[in-house]
């Protein structure tokens, strides 16, 4: 098991954050997870992952952050305490689980923060026909870019005229490892 025992487990609730609403958390240990990034980037679609100094961030839905670096996990916008917690034995297991299957994952390096919006909106069919719930395709392609909505809310785009478009969406798309925000 990669991550076993976390030493400390620090909850608080962010000075600066004036909401006052969310709780922040910081677990350390001694085990280095790192070696467990590329994979569990793989698995779990990370948002930014950066190689160099070794922190892989990965975003939930309802604002809620996890951010992995070597010796510690922070977790940002739990409701409660026992969120914060159950946050905490979530990542613990995904980190372990996806570790011990790493010979029969593929690992990924790249992550959704690659991005770009301009690339998906010229994929998109540019109608601005608002039938995805936003004003525009530009405010579509910044939501998916985020992984806030799915592909299949631009009905227009499942149209045979847009086929090879929405193929060349999908591939780039699934280059960068993306995916919708999970909810927890
Ligand atoms: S449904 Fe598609 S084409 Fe219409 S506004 Fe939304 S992104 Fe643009």
């Amino acid at each position: 098991m990669l991550l076993d025992q976390v030493d400390d487990f620090d909850i608080f609730r962010p000075k600066m954050d004036s909401t006052k609403e969310t709780l922040h958390a910081i677990a350390t240990f001694e085990a280095d997870i790192s070696p467990a990034f590329p994979y569990v980037n793989a698995e779990l679609g990370g948002w930014d992952y950066d190689q160099t100094n070794q922190v892989l961030l990965l975003k939930l839905s309802d604002g809620k952050w996890i951010t992995l670096h070597s010796q510690k996990i922070a977790i940002r916008g739990a409701r409660d305490l026992e969120e914060s917690h159950a946050l905490l034995e979530w990542i613990k297991g995904q980190i372990n689980e996806i570790y011990d299957r790493r010979d029969r994952i593929t690992p990924r390096y790249v992550s959704q923060a690659g991005l770009k919006i301009m690339e998906i909106l010229k994929l998109l069919p540019l109608t601005n026909c608002k039938l995805c719930g936003y004003a525009t395709c530009m405010a579509y392609a910044a939501a998916l870019r985020e992984g806030e909505i799915s592909l299949e809310a631009c009905k227009p785009l499942w149209e045979g005229k847009y086929r090879e478009k929405r193929e060349k969406l999908q591939a780039y798309l699934q280059s960068y490892g993306w995916r919708a925000l999970d909810e927890f």
